[in-house]
């Protein structure tokens, strides 16, 4: 255990820096900065280390926490960074971007501001990569067996890189023309730079994965063709299907789809030439929805030099624009600290929108909103006589997503959808198709790194398990 009275010793929370606001908005680059080492294991001293460590559970990959923030603060850095890795394949990714149930589970939270665990864990992960002791793991032995993983985002990467791992030949297909799935083209580099996907593209590459980016299955190769080529097939195309709000004045210009906006401003951030990009420079944005990819939509209007940034969200707060299946925020803790938010813009709630008003142009140039009210059976309305005009030359839809992409997969490969619209799949991960697998966004519905890594994992122990007849790797959660 770090020091045993550290909790009582140290009451304040010392969370990572981040940049001014003036300065940071000027750019890309990350928000948050490093802590300095002592202040980072004077914060991972207040781990009780408690006998039955609740943080284990809040955390889907079962991060061993108490035992990093021991190490941390016994200076002993590679062995808090091997203890890390044995739970999670890409701690900087999460220990950036994941709104950290951990957190929320921590025990001293009841009665003090909770142990600082995604700082250490983004610092272990961080002095392991400068400091060279991340390098590739290679397979003790190859099987032999193939496996094709389609879609390179969190699950995906973490699916590829344990089958590799334990022997398998693993190739893995993404259509766009980099990789990294959402961590590549949805979250902006405020958030977190994308040399962290390039560092473990690499690392990957060493230990053998196979990568082909610009190819889309069920076009430049049919789903039946890769599935007859492989031993095993593992869908992890994310839940890319946008919700639409089909009012007056939807297909007016200036009215877009969230990661239309944010897909192309990760491009040109990347040193794309991006023809025709949308740009916020001097408008009046406004999006609807909140959660992160509003909150990305906010921080990148911003950057971008917007006049002005409202966010409209139809219900009491934030988390009731998610449907329950959607763990995310779970905790207004969440809201507070996302750093888009702390840069200014409005934020209307209960307001939902009735219509979107034209200019002679056909342009968007205005929203109008009225007041959301709760009917008798729980519904929601717009309330008459409650209207209001609110200007905008932007409006971005943030409204969450309805699922996977389904055409190319029902013709194809006669896939199994549930009825909301992610892929069938049963307690090892298979589908309604012998041998192929679903997993992350694809088979949960739009969820969290932290999710897609953990499915990840646990995906390759079951496809290790059907090629093998037995699997060492871990599986840290069921899918659901
Ligand atoms: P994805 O990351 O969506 O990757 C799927 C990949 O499959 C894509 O690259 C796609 O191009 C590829 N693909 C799809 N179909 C095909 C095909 N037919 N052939 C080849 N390739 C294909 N989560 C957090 O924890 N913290 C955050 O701060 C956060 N911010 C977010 C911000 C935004 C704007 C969005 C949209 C999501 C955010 N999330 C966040 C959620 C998180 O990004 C996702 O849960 C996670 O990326 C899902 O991983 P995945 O691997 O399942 O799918």
């Amino acid at each position: 255990m770090a020091d045993p009275r550290g909790f009582m010793k140290h009451r304040e929370r010392q969370d990572r820096p981040s940049r001014p606001i003036p300065v940071r908005i000027m750019d890309f680059n990350e928000v948050y900065e490093r802590n300095e080492r002592g202040i980072v294991a004077t914060q991972a001293s207040r781990c009780m280390d408690c006998g039955i460590a609740f943080c284990h559970t809040g955390c889907p990959l079962g991060n061993l926490i108490p035992e990093w923030n021991d190490l941390i603060w016994r200076d002993q850095w590679e062995e808090a960074s091997s203890r890390l890795h044995m739970t999670n394949n890409f701690p900087e990714f999460t220990g950036r971007i994941c709104p950290a149930p951990c957190e929320t589970s921590c025990v001293l939270g009841i009665n003090q501001p909770a142990v600082t665990i995604k700082q250490s864990e983004v610092s272990i992960a961080d002095e392991a990569i400068a400091r060279g002791y991340v390098e590739p793991v290679l397979p003790q032995r190859l099987t032999g067996k193939t496996v094709a993983v389609v879609g390179s985002g969190p699950a995906g990467m973490a699916a590829a890189q344990q089958l590799t791992r334990a022997g398998h030949t693993v190739a893995v297909y993404e259509r766009d023309d980099r990789l990294g799935g959402l961590l590549r083209y949805g979250i902006p580099d405020f958030k977190m730079e994308k040399h962290h996907v390039e560092f473990r593209i690499d690392q990957m590459r060493a230990e053998g994965t196979r990568f082909y980016t610009s190819t889309e299955i069920g076009a430049d190769i049919t789903w039946d063709a890769l599935e007859a080529s492989y031993d095993a097939v593992i869908l992890a195309t994310g839940a890319m299907v946008p919700r639409d709000l089909g009012i007056n004045g939807r297909e007016l210009d200036g009215v877009h789809f969230a990661m239309e906006y944010l897909v192309q401003s990760n491009k040109a951030t990347s040193g794309d030439q991006v023809e025709g990009q949308i740009r916020a420079d001097g408008k009046h944005v406004v999006v609807l929805g909140g959660g992160d990819t509003g909150a990305d939509c906010i921080g990148t209007a911003h950057r971008h030099g917007a006049a002005s940034v409202t966010t409209l969200a139809i219900g009491k707060e934030l988390p009731s624009e998610r449907s329950d299946h959607e763990p995310w925020p779970m905790d207004p803790r969440v809201f507070e600290l996302t750093s888009a938010d702390e840069e200014g813009g409005e934020r209307s709630y209960l307001a939902s929108t009735v219509e979107f008003l034209s200019d002679d142009a056909g342009r968007v140039r205005a929203l109008k909103v009225a007041e959301t009210q709760y009917n008798p059976d729980g519904s929601r309305s717009p309330k008459p006589g409650s209207e209001r005009e609110i200007p905008a030359d932007l409006v971005l839809l943030a409204l969450g997503f309805t699922g996977a992409e389904s055409d190319t997969l029902t013709e194809q490969l006669s896939m199994d959808f549930d009825r909301r619209g992610n892929i069938n799949r049963a307690e090892d991960y298979q589908t309604s198709v012998e041998g192929v697998f679903a997993v992350g966004d694809a088979g949960r519905g739009a969820s969290l790194v932290v999710w897609a890594i953990a499915e990840g994992r646990a995906a390759a122990a079951k496809v290790d398990e059907y090629l093998e007849g037995a699997t060492r790797l871990p599986a840290p959660v069921k899918p659901s």
